[in-house]
């Protein structure tokens, strides 16, 4: 299928839902690349919309897929519509977080897969901001599965590249340790500033630095609220600059540019750490 240009110079995102299954059948099986984008609705914070991670992940996959229209233009590139769907019941105590089973996020990635695969699609990146490990779970479960049943690659970027600790390696220089940025702080804070200005709350600028290991099995099981994060937000949200945002949103965009190529070209897809992968499988579904 021909791409359409709206002015001559940017190139139209192909976006699934406007096209006919005539349409979508005329793609190229070999030469197509679906992104997902996929993050619950979820509280962030007193500040920020309860959006953001799918707001992140959308935005970064038309950034990813106008880059890559530039890049390798014998590619076809689609966006799926942004599924408002994951696992974040640590936050439901507060209105708005949409949580739901990690069997559920499975069930989505290998619907959604297998449709595609059964048509002869190869390529499928699901995007994701979310990073509770039982969201991750139900997406690397669907993907595995979807992947042992049927001839296609699936892949999610993000997991890997955060949890490898990569941001805190490449970031630039910064006066305080952001590994503590958890929810809603200094980092997600930012990128919003940067993406969505409007939509932060100025309240960000008074909100105390909060800390928190989240990672700890004391705290595994329990929600923000019976940690005592009243506000829901784990980090320093008042540090927050969109020049950071910038440069955060602008990683993203390349790590998502950088795994669709490796998908394509047949690389090895990027895999969780181990310690990631471990604390997964002990998970219980919820
Ligand atoms: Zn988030």
């Amino acid at each position: 299928m021909k791409k359409k240009t709206t002015n001559g110079k940017e190139t139209k995102i192909i976006k699934l839902e406007e096209l006919s299954w005539k349409q979508i059948d005329e793609l190229d099986r070999e030469k197509s690349i679906f992104f997902l984008p996929l993050s619950p609705l979820e509280e962030h914070g007193p500040h920020l919309p309860v959006g953001t991670d799918l707001f992140t992940s959308q935005d970064a996959a038309v950034e990813a897929i106008k880059i890559l229209n530039k890049k390798n233009p014998s590619l076809s590139y689609i966006l799926l519509p942004s599924i408002p769907v994951g696992y974040c019941k640590f936050a439901v105590d507060f209105p708005g977080s949409i949580s739901v089973s990690g069997k559920v996020v499975r069930d989505i990635v290998f619907s959604v897969g297998s449709s595609l695969a059964k048509h002869g699609f190869k390529h499928l990146i699901i995007c994701t901001y979310h990073m509770a490990i039982g969201h991750l779970k139900g997406i690397y479960t669907g993907m595995k599965k979807t992947m042992n049943k049927y001839d296609i690659r699936v892949c999610e970027p993000w997991g890997p590249y955060f949890y490898s600790n990569e941001v805190e390696k490449r970031e630039p220089k910064l006066d305080f340790d952001t590994s503590k940025e958890l929810h809603a702080g200094f980092r997600e804070t930012s990128l919003m500033k940067y993406q969505y200005p409007y939509l932060v709350d100025e309240s960000y600028k008074k909100l105390q630095s909060i800390y928190r290991d989240l990672c700890s099995p004391r705290v595994l099981g329990k929600t923000f609220k019976q940690l005592g994060l009243e506000d829901g937000y784990v980090g320093s949200p008042a540090r927050a600059d969109a020049d950071y945002g910038r440069w955060f949103f602008n990683e993203t965009v390349n790590v998502y540019v950088k795994s669709a190529l490796d998908l394509y070209n047949g690389k090895e897809l990027p895999d969780l750490p181990k310690n990631i992968k471990l604390t997964m499988r002990a998970l219980f579904w919820q």
